[in-house]
């Protein structure tokens, strides 16, 4: 048995370690999830949705232990992992109204009563990084549970301790055994067992585009049902009718937020060219201006980057002699820290404006006109999320259509509610997560007709 060592970010100390499940660990534990299955998808709709409020509530009554958990394994600042830990509550109350309402249909057909169901798949594997280690999990556990799955998690090396966690809370708040069960370990030993084990399913993988390929082709020798979530290079789109302080005073928050280990963030900054200086000009104090420190500090806005093997992967993007425009601050000392760092000008096929940093860099770059924009917005093999700043309601509702990707908000940076559907166009992902959308995910539809 191997085991992960946990490092707390903001300060490079050890936070302790857990055991790395084998292959016969996860087979063992997918055999049990299996055995719960007929029990759990047999509990009646009102009993799984009171378990899923009460598992809820004991999130809740857990914020504070589970935000604090998330700051030392993690290093998200606080305030961000409060909200994380409030966010698995919300979406296990939302999802708690599911079981309620898996409405099937009534088909009129001659000779007979023709109706569907939404039936379980049965084990669900769900498989996490580290960037959101509570929301992710949730937004994979919380569903699936609701339409009568079992599930099994495994958390990114790097941070399993809120999953575990939230796994006790389950069993705690009456969840019976076995439905969920988090088994931390290495993503290619214990989370490829899901891909290749038969009684897994459906895989639901958040990661990196490189290993969704992967996992979406192993899934394949059994048409495995999959959900991937992979990366992005978000655009945030700025026209010169916009109302340019807010989309400048903004914007760092757009990307900076989670030291920009975040999916949605809006890494490349598209300004029309006739207010590019002036967007500059007041990007420049908004960035000097984010808090970057000690992330149980609740004035503290940014933290580190996960490890120092990650620091050096952002730092290669910015090497000497990179078009650094300016930067905002950052701790000496232990911890993996970089400083929020804007790059300007560049040319659309730098690899810095081209490659997922998952850092706290951005590239900012001029565009022409409408068409212009669109085309710099769609470049790029990933579509996940999107920014438009612009007073026109006629053009924030043609870029709108006109983007790729599978989230975009107008005069807002928001990604992810709970209550709408989230993923990705072209390699950002397959399929939705979260929002009514989500339940179909986690269901197949079987049709019975009866015979008059
Ligand atoms: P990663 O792909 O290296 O790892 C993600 C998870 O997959 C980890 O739990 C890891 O252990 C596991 N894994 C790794 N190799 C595996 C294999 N061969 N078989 C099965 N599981 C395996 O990604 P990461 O570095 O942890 O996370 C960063 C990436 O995740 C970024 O590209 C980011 O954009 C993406 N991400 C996407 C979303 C989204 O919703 N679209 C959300 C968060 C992160």
């Amino acid at each position: 048995m191997t085991a992960l060592e946990l490092i707390n970010p903001a300060t490079g100390e050890r936070v302790g370690e857990v055991e790395a499940a084998s292959v016969e660990l996860v087979d063992a534990a997918i055999a049990r999830a299996s055995a719960a299955l007929p029990a759990w998808r047999a509990v009646s709709p009102a009993d799984r949705s009171r378990l899923l409020r009460r598992f809820a509530d004991a999130v809740d009554g857990a914020r504070e232990e589970l935000a604090l958990l998330e700051v030392r394994n993690s290093g998200h600042t606080i305030g961000n992992a409060r909200w994380e830990a409030g966010n698995v509550r919300d979406v296990l109350h939302y999802y708690a109204a599911a079981p309620e309402r898996l409405f099937g249909r009534q088909i009129p057909v001659p000779g007979g009563l023709n109706v569907t169901f939404q039936e379980p798949l049965g084990v669900v594997g769900v498989i996490v990084p580290w960037n959101f280690p509570m929301p992710v999990a949730a937004w994979g556990f919380a569903p699936a549970l609701a339409a009568g799955n079992t599930v099994v998690l495994k958390p990114a090396e790097l941070t399993p301790l809120t999953a575990l966690r939230l796994a006790e809370l389950a069993r705690e708040a009456g969840i019976p055994e076995d439905v969920l069960q988090v088994v931390p370990g290495r993503g290619d030993v214990a989370g490829w067992r899901f891909v290749t084990h038969p009684d897994v399913r459906k895989v639901v993988f958040t990661g990196s585009p490189a290993v969704g390929r992967k996992i979406m082709a192993g899934c394949a020798e059994q048409v495995k049902r999959v959900t991937l979530e992979l990366g992005g290079k978000s655009a945030n789109v700025v026209f010169a009718d916009a109302d340019i302080e807010q989309a400048a005073a903004t914007a760092p928050y757009g990307v900076f937020d989670n030291a920009g280990q975040d999916c949605c963030a809006r890494s490349r900054i598209l300004v029309q060219e006739n207010v590019f200086d002036r967007f500059m000009e007041l990007l420049e104090p908004a960035v000097r201006g984010v808090v970057v420190g000690d992330p149980l500090d609740e004035k503290t806005e940014m933290g580190p980057l996960i490890s120092a093997a990650h620091r050096e992967r952002v730092a290669s993007y910015v090497p000497d002699g990179a078009p650094v425009a300016f930067r905002g601050s950052a701790p000496d000392g232990p911890g993996f820290w970089f400083p929020p760092t804007v790059l300007s000008p560049v040319a659309p096929t730098d690899r810095v404006v081209v490659e997922e940093v998952f850092g706290p860099v951005v590239v900012v770059l001029p565009f022409r006109d409408e068409e212009d924009a669109v085309r710099l917005a769609n470049a790029g093999d990933l579509g996940l999320s999107g920014s438009i700043w612009t007073r026109d309601v006629g053009r924030a509702l043609r870029v709108s259509r006109a983007v790729e990707a599978g989230n975009l908000s107008v005069n807002s940076h928001s990604s992810v509610r709970y209550w709408t559907p989230f993923g990705g166009f072209k390699q950002s992902g397959l399929g939705r997560e979260l929002g009514p959308d989500a339940l179909d995910a986690f269901t197949e539809v079987k049709n019975v007709f009866i015979a008059h």
